[in-house]
């Protein structure tokens, strides 16, 4: 197992951490960069990213390659595969006195002064009956991976945020029709998107709408829906369903050092520093009003250049 020692571990690749490792090497620091997957992030996924200021539009994928070579240029190389599970306080002394961060997991050991948390969000679950089950067998997290499986069939996409409407719109270059199911009558998405959804012949939206069961055997058949105002339960036949209900923060690796919200999203200050002296979080995975990839890397910057301050003040 490989043991690594250094001033600043940036933990997650995506926009939020590859902006902080640029603006860490730019003050000079000594860092890792590692992440589970391969670098990038969420945006791998997204089929088209069209608000990230002077990028009109690009795939998801390019625009998170662009910020993977940026790096390369600067000589950050982010370790791919590379997951932390545990991070424990070694000391609060200063650096003299040994490393304050020990992080370990599948990759190796990590000595840090300083940690940066970029680790993201994952998609929520319904948590209904026959959920568990059909996940991979019809029901999907991903339209941009899965939907051209669904290739002239029906689909169901349920949520009312950016996810499920910007989702909607890719599924209907795909499949036959696409029932947006949303839990009240009036969306969350921006309304950009809004009205491209409601100007799509092929998307048909259930308003005020549940899930309350997916139904089938080897797959999805069927979803049965409730229409809250009318009280009315019915079987909806898909072939497959998109599930874009909010993000989980992966934050587990906090554990007991940062406090977190409600939800578990890691609570920062305006410098993206946590509860917990030395680390600082960023992106999706904090509580941040807005999850977008041009807040994200503005997170990054910021914390990269306070932690820089951080390290510097350690005597
Ligand atoms: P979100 O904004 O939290 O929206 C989740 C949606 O799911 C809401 O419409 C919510 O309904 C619904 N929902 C939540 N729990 C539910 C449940 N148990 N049953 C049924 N419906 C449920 O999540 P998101 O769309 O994944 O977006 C996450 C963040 O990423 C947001 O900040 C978003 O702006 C950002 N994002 C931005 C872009 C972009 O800028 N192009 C693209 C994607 C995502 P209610 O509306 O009733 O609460």
């Amino acid at each position: 197992m490989e043991e690594i020692k250094t001033d600043l571990l940036i933990i997650g690749a995506g926009p939020g951490g590859l902006a902080a490792a640029l603006y860490a090497r730019r003050a000079g620091l000594g860092f890792e960069i590692v992440d589970k997957q391969m670098p990038g992030g969420q945006i791998i996924n997204t089929e088209s990213v069209e608000n990230y200021p002077g990028i009109k539009k690009l795939p998801g994928f390019e625009l998170s390659q662009k910020l993977v070579e940026h790096c390369r240029d600067f000589g950050i190389e982010a370790r791919e595969y590379f997951s932390i599970d545990l991070i424990e306080q070694v000391s609060k002394k200063s650096k003299d006195n040994g490393h304050r961060f020990k992080c370990s997991g599948e990759g190796g050991t990590v000595f840090a002064n300083s940690l940066i948390i970029a680790t993201g969000a994952s998609p929520s679950r319904l948590n209904v009956e026959g959920e568990k089950g059909l996940i991979g067998k019809g029901i999907s997290f991903c339209a941009t991976c899965d939907g051209a499986l669904f290739r002239d069939k029906e689909v169901a996409v349920i949520g009312g945020g950016d996810t499920a409407v910007e989702e909607a719109l890719f599924l209907s270059n795909l499949v036959k029709k696409t029932y947006l199911i949303h839990r009240r009558d009036e969306l969350r998405a921006c309304d950009m998107l809004q009205c491209r959804a409601k100007e799509n012949s092929k998307i048909e939206f259930l308003w005020s709408s549940i899930v309350e069961k997916f139904i089938g055997k080897e797959r999805l058949e069927a979803v049965l829906v409730r229409n809250k105002k009318e009280d009315k339960t019915y079987t909806l036949k898909v072939d497959g369903a998109f599930i874009y209900v909010g993000l989980n923060p992966n934050s587990q690796l906090a554990g007991d050092l940062a406090r977190v919200d409600k939800k578990g999203f890691i609570i920062t200050g305006p410098t993206m520093e946590t509860s917990a002296s030395g680390i600082f979080a960023v992106g999706d995975v904090r509580n941040t009003p807005l999850r977008q990839v041009v807040t994200a890397v503005s997170d990054g910057a910021i914390a990269a250049m306070h932690a820089d301050k951080f390290l510097g003040d350690l005597v």
